[in-house]
């Protein structure tokens, strides 16, 4: 039998994957076969010149190196799985409390059922035995509710502290998805939940709130010159500038690329535009160096739009006039702050 050559191929880089796991003295479970399937088929260039370092430097890659790397290189798949790990545990621990409640109400119901009995037949009696033997049945139904209670409240307080650290993982299993994975502040996620917050605070206390759009100038020449890696580390340089930069109270996020979100709660247009020219400054104060080599990379500047919430605004609205300031910014020649009133002035002149 042949068999076609794509399928072939996967033997071959099946084999190669085994061959690993084998020196490098690793159970062969799926994690850990995922892992080196994907360093043998060459998927991701990044995870082989991980994993070809650590071999060159003549070690294994010992299990603990492994889920390190796989954290780094299959962390989507680990954040998928926590979710429904927390949440199938919660949904288990509702069930188990549900089950509790409805034992105590089968045991309460019989309870009243007995208390019915004795009351039934110990009213108008005088013979004691028989009184005797209802009155020690109640003793023994009293005492078994009893017991009973004591055991569910102790169930209880163990579901309570269970549920305070399931409550707990969910609470960092949410703020890793509202989180950007390579600048560590807010992502896309949580700067459109920011903005419906801060919509509905300044509806209803009529307080003003300013809205900062970011890009950084001429980055994908940046990115071409000294690469994507490279990149990455401005990316987070400037994240880290504008979130020192920006004043308490300010959310900032990664809105996508190169472009950054900055929500000035109860802030006007003036002031929100001396706060985009203080993050504007410090990101141009920073000097490049390249971590791996040492060599100096020159700065890179950005551009900001600034906008205001008026009285008609949308979430929509607001942020298309800050980007348009943002694109009146990068026309004056970039590396400058524009706010509408300029807009207005600009537009006046033409
Ligand atoms: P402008 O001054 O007009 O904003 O020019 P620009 O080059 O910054 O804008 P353009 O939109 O043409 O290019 C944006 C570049 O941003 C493209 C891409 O190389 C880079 N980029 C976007 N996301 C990432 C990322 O996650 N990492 C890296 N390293 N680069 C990114
Ligand atoms: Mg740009
Ligand atoms: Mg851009």
């Amino acid at each position: 039998m042949t068999l076609p050559d794509d399928v072939a191929r996967t033997y071959q880089i099946a084999e190669h994957a085994i061959a690993k796991i084998k020196t490098n003295d690793l159970a062969a479970f799926p994690p850990n076969y995922e892992i080196w399937f994907s360093y043998a088929a060459g998927f991701n260039p990044a995870l082989n010149k991980r994993i070809n370092e650590i071999l060159r430097s003549g070690q294994v890659v010992d299990q603990q190196t492994l889920e390190t790397i796989r954290e780094e290189f299959f962390g989507a798949g680990s954040f998928e799985e926590r979710v429904d790990e927390v949440g199938g545990k919660l949904s288990g621990k509702v069930s188990e409390i549900l089950e509790l409640i409805n034992e105590a109400a089968g045991l309460t119901d019989n309870y009243s059922d007995g208390l019915e009995y004795a009351s039934k037949n110990l009213s108008g009696t005088l013979d004691k035995t028989k009184i005797k033997a209802i009155v020690k049945k109640l003793i023994s139904m009293t005492d078994e509710v009893g017991k009973s209670n004591r055991a569910m409240s102790g169930k209880l307080l163990d579901s309570e502290q269970e549920i305070a650290a399931l409550k707990e993982a969910l609470e960092s299993v949410r703020y890793e998805a509202m989180t950007d994975q390579l600048t560590g502040i807010g992502n896309r996620k949580r700067f459109d939940r920011a903005m419906d917050e801060a919509m509905v605070t300044a509806e209803a206390t009529g307080e003003p709130f300013s809205l900062l759009v970011c890009d950084i100038d001429h980055f994908k020449k940046f990115n071409d010159t000294h690469g994507h890696q490279t990149g990455d580390q401005v990316l987070r340089l400037v994240a880290s500038t504008i979130k020192a930069t920006m004043p308490n109270g300010g959310i900032a996020c990664r809105y996508g690329g190169e472009e950054f979100c900055v929500i000035l709660p109860v802030t006007r247009a003036g002031a929100a535009k001396d706060m985009a020219n203080a993050i504007r400054q410090a990101v141009m104060g920073k000097e490049l160096v390249k971590r791996t080599t040492g060599e100096t990379l020159g700065r890179v500047t950005i551009s900001i739009g600034v906008a205001e919430l008026n009285a008609s605004d949308s979430v929509i609205s607001l942020m298309e006039r800050a980007d348009k300031c943002l694109y009146a910014a990068k026309n004056a020649g970039r590396n400058r702050v524009v706010a509408e009133t300029e807009l207005d002035q600009q537009q006046d002149a033409a």
